[in-house]
């Protein structure tokens, strides 16, 4: 067991797209599709362990829940870390686009698939193992950690 396996995992409801995204990349197990049934949301928490993060009230009567009423982000993203208790962890990110776990990839891999400025800029590199999309710690990642920093999750 690592350390990420003890973080909580999360399934979002539609309206929560923006929230499943920066969860993920704090770290978070988060499960979300535009388009989820209210049954399939409540299956996917009890059968994989998930906490639901809604703005719908019923949903939210679903034990382990949590009711997000506010509009903002940011206030989302607060109201969910100071119930669960988040904290940034590096290790831990997942794919923003698709919630799939990031494997390190070899500058030598990473030749070619990213710009040549990130690749002359940056010895890490990052691939998700499910839609194969690549991160490196570019001016769009320093972006995230502010919003983080500013929000005392790191
Ligand atoms: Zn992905």
């Amino acid at each position: 067991m690592t350390e990420a396996d003890a973080r909580p995992r999360f399934v979002a409801d539609g309206m929560l797209g923006s929230l499943a995204r920066w969860l993920r990349m704090l770290g978070y197990d988060t499960a979300y599709e535009k388009d989820m049934r209210d049954e399939t949301i409540i299956s996917m928490a009890a059968s994989e362990n998930r906490h639901i993060i809604t703005r719908d009230r019923e949903l939210a009567k679903q034990p382990g829940s949590l009711m997000v009423e506010s509009d903002d982000l940011e206030a989302q993203i607060k109201c969910v870390a100071e119930r669960f208790q988040l904290t940034f962890d590096e290790k831990a990110i997942r794919c923003s686009a698709c919630n799939g776990p990031l494997a390190d990839l070899p500058k030598e891999e990473a030749a070619g698939v990213v710009p040549e400025g990130a690749l002359e800029s940056n010895e890490a590199f990052w691939r998700c193992s499910s839609c194969g999309k690549v991160y490196w710690k570019g001016s769009h990642w320093h972006g995230i950690m502010d919003r983080f920093r500013r929000l005392n999750l790191v």
